[in-house]
C-alpha cells in the first residue's frame, strides 16, 4: 500500500529542504574529494531514504512507483551521486529479495537494507558481458550445501560500501536458464575488491570490480532458493 498523502507531502517537503540546504551546498565538497560527506550519509539514514521502496512492514517507508518518482526530481535537482549512496539499496541491490525473497530472506535483509545499516550492490556486469548480460561467465559450482563461486564482475555501483551483494552466476548451461541471483556477503573469504574506476564525470559515486576466487556461498542464499531463476529475479 502506498504511503498516505499526507505523510507523503511531509516527507516530499523535507527531501526538497534536504537537497536545498545540504546538498546543494556540499556540491563543491564531492568534486573536490570524490566523496560524500559522512554526515550526509547519516542524515540520508535518519531521512529514511536507504529504504524509501521497501515495504513498511520490513521497517521502509514503502513508496508507490509514483511517489518514487517524485522524489527523485526533486533528488535530480543536485548532483546525481547523492542519490547513488542509497539507490541500490532501494533499486537494483534489494529488489530482487522484494520480489523473489525466501519469507527468511526477506526478514533477514529487508529491515537492515531500509535502515541503511546494509548497502547492497548488484553484480550482473562482467569484462565480457554487459548488454549481452546473459552470456555471463562466473561460475557457481555446487560443493555440498555450497556453491563455490569464481569470476569477476565489472563497474559494480557502491560495491566499496556494500555488505552484500545481489550477484548473479551460473549454476547450470548456457543462456539466461542457467544464471542464479545469489546474496553473496562482501566480508566471505574470496572476494577481493579491484581499484575505485575513474569516470569522467559522476564525482562521488563509487564502481569497481568484484573479483571472485573460490568464496563459498551456503545454497539457501539463492535467492527464492530455487537455481537457474536468477534472470527471472533480475
Ligand atoms: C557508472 C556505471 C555504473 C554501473 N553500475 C553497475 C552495477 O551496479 N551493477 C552491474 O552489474 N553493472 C553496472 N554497470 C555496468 C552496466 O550495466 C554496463 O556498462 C552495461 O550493461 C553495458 O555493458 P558494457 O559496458 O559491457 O558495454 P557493451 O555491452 O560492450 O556495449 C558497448 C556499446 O555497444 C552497444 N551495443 C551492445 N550490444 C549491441 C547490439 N547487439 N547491437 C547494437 N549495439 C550494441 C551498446 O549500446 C554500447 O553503446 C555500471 C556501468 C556504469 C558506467
Amino acid at each position: 500500500m502506498a504511503f498516505d498523502t499526507e505523510s507523503f507531502d511531509i516527507l516530499l517537503s523535507t527531501v526538497q529542504r534536504f537537497v536545498r540546504e545540504r546538498l546543494v551546498p556540499a556540491e563543491n565538497h564531492l568534486e573536490e574529494h570524490d566523496e560524500v560527506p559522512p554526515e550526509l550519509v547519516d542524515a540520508m539514514k535518519d531521512m529514511g531514504l536507504f529504504g524509501l521502496t521497501v515495504p513498511e512492514e520490513f521497517g521502509g517507508i514503502g513508496l508507490s512507483v509514483s511517489q518514487e518518482v517524485q522524489v527523485n526530481f526533486e533528488l535530480g535537482r543536485t548532483a546525481p551521486a547523492f542519490r547513488s549512496v542509497f539507490g541500490t539499496n532501494i533499486g537494483i541491490g534489494s529488489q530482487g529479495i522484494l520480489m523473489d525473497g525466501t519469507p527468511d530472506q526477506k526478514a533477514d535483509y529487508l529491515p537492515r537494507v531500509a535502515s541503511g545499516e546494509l548497502v547492497m550492490s548488484f553484480a550482473l556486469t562482467e569484462p565480457d558481458a554487459g548488454s549481452d548480460a546473459a552470456s555471463l561467465k562466473t561460475k557457481a559450482d555446487l560443493d555440498g550445501d555450497h556453491y563455490v563461486l569464481n569470476g569477476t564482475k565489472r563497474f559494480i555501483t557502491n560495491a566499496p560500501r556494500a555488505g552484500a551483494f545481489t550477484l548473479m552466476a551460473r549454476t547450470g548451461g548456457p543462456g539466461a536458464s542457467g544464471i542464479s541471483a545469489f546474496i553473496v556477503p562482501a566480508d566471505l573469504s574470496g572476494i577481493k575488491l579491484g581499484k575505485k574506476d575513474k569516470k569522467m564525470g559522476q564525482r562521488g559515486t563509487m564502481t569497481c570490480d568484484v573479483i571472485l576466487e573460490n568464496v563459498r556461498v551456503p545454497a539457501a542464499n539463492i535467492i527464492g532458493g530455487v537455481p537457474g531463476q536468477g534472470f527471472k529475479t533480475r
